[in-house]
């Protein structure tokens, strides 16, 4: 039997503002999708709280037995600066500025996003789809859009009639918003655009000769609006109404009420059932974001180059030192926060050794089912990883206590102990001892070592007269950047950096 069939997990819905009883659309599966990042620049580490929440969340749900699809997208065109629906392609704009492909910006951007995802341990999306490959699709939704009477066609740019959605539907119903506010607020003046009213949003944007990402359409040549990819992509993977989507709490306006009113207009059903929205990483009580600069890199972390650290710290205790705090609340960034969690994170990590030493006692003293019913009641209290945290660190002192002969616990309560320790520390909050850290570890003498072996065997080859060999072996090090140096007394060698 699965874990979810006599768990009751309860997930904080954005739309009603309430923690709801989670019931999947099909019994035992779970679709989720989550805004991926715009590819123009290296992810950052607000960025990254946020994939590590839904990381979280996915981890959890597959531990409780759901079979999860979890669709992450990339967006590789659309986006436009300032989130607006005038200005540059933010990708198109990058590449103009390092006189790269668009593509190649994307490739770039794309690998650092998962190089860095990898390091912080999340887990890969089950489906990881790109704007630019379903061009196709967003075509057939805008023209499915315009046939339902809430598209509209002026001068090569397609808009969605926000007014006329409006009339049946409540367009500001995920953020709380009210048309009549919606109007009074805009400074966009009717009549300075092609729009009917400054409200509506661009489905397909008609592009100016300087524009470089371009697609025919039945509109003329143009590009697909920022919102529209999410609404293709999760209903293709996950169809027209799925469990759960997921995002940074500043995507709930425009752009996920505007995924309701697509995905609405185009099938007549609401797409998502429930909104989750994570909140904020913030850096001298501002918000992490690439645009104003006010962010860290998860490479400065790694290496503690940054004004705002004193030293370097590792990616596992960067994930610890996030989901102390709840995916809900605001987490500020600050180099004591970050040096507290690693005491934490070390501490956590030494019971899962000092447990494995502990002797068994006839008694107990430590009521451990109920310790581990306390952490599953946290995590189906819609993911409360800091709760869930503070419970495993009751576990730790009454390890710690055993240790010392100061309580007792039986064998039967070491084993649970060893498995739910194991269970919510690894393969749910997915953090890694760091000792088995490749960020952590020491790797240069392995290399070292492997080079002087390849050296040995050129030179074996050499005095065979194999020059073929030895010169590959020579080559190929100099393509690693590993220069060799002949003389009489043998050969040396030096990496460039
Ligand atoms: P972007 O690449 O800008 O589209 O952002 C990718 C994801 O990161 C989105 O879900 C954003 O909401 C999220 N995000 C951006 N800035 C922050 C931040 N400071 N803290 C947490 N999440 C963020
Ligand atoms: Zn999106």
């Amino acid at each position: 039997m699965a874990l979810y069939e006599h768990q009751s997990l309860k997930i904080y819905n954005s739309i009603s503002g309430e923690k709801e009883t989670f019931e999947p659309l099909t019994e035992g599966y779970v679709g989720m999708y989550v805004c991926g990042p715009t590819v123009y620049s290296n992810v950052h580490l607000g960025n990254c709280r946020t994939f590590i929440s839904f990381d979280l969340v996915f981890r959890y749900l597959k531990h409780l037995g759901y079979k999860v699809r979890y669709v992450r997208n990339i967006t590789d065109a659309g986006h436009l600066e300032n989130d607006g629906e005038e200005g540059e392609d933010r990708i198109a704009k990058k590449a103009k500025l390092m006189e790269l492909e668009p593509m190649e910006v994307v490739q770039k951007y794309s690998v650092d996003f998962h190089q860095i995802l990898q390091k912080f341990n999340n887990l890969p999306p089950s489906i990881e789809p790109t704007a630019t490959g379903h061009i196709i699709e967003q075509i057939e939704t805008i023209k499915t859009i315009i046939d339902k009477g809430l598209g509209y066609e002026v001068n090569g740019n397609v808009y969605f009639d926000v007014m006329k959605y409006n009339e049946s539907q409540h367009y500001g119903k995920l953020s709380g918003r009210k048309i009549e506010d919606l109007i009074s607020n805009t400074r966009e003046l009717t009549g300075q655009s092609d729009k009917k009213n400054p409200q509506d949003f661009a489905l397909w944007k008609k592009a100016e000769p300087q524009h470089i990402m371009r697609w025919p359409s039945p509109w003329g040549v143009g590009f697909p609006g920022w919102h529209l990819e999410c609404t293709v992509m999760s209903s293709k993977y996950l169809g027209d109404q799925f469990d759960i989507h997921g995002g940074g709490m500043d995507l709930k306006f425009p752009h996920h009420e505007c995924e309701i009113a697509q995905g609405h207009a185009s099938t007549g059903k609401d797409p998502v059932n429930y909104w989750m929205h994570a909140n904020m990483l913030t850096l001298n009580g501002k918000k992490m974001s690439k645009s104003t600069g006010n962010n860290i890199l998860p490479r400065e972390l790694f290496t503690g180059e940054n004004e705002n650290l004193s030293k370097a710290y590792t990616a596992p205790v960067v994930r610890f030192f996030m989901l102390q705090a709840n995916y809900r609340s605001i987490l500020d960034f600050s180099d004591e926060a970050l040096s507290a969690a690693e005491k934490g994170f070390n501490k956590l990590m030494d019971s899962i050794t000092t447990l494995k030493s502990i002797k068994a006692s006839k008694t107990s003293d430590f009521d451990v089912s109920d310790w581990k019913d306390k952490c599953y009641e946290a995590m189906n209290d819609d993911f409360n990883s800091p709760i869930l945290i503070a419970h495993l660190f009751e576990a730790v002192k009454q390890i710690n206590l055993a240790k010392a002969d100061q309580t007792k616990l039986t064998h039967e309560n070491i084993d649970v102990l060893k498995q739910t320790m194991k269970d919510f520390i690894f393969d749910v909050m997915g953090l890694v001892n760091a000792e088995n850290n490749s960020e952590t570890k020491d790797n240069s003498n392995d290399f070292e070592e492997l080079i002087q072996f390849l050296i040995d065997m050129r030179n074996h080859a050499r005095l065979n007269k194999d020059f073929e060999t030895s010169d590959k072996i020579r080559d190929k090090l100099s393509e690693m950047k590993v220069e060799l140096k002949d003389s009489r007394e043998g050969t040396t060698f030096q990496i460039q950096s």
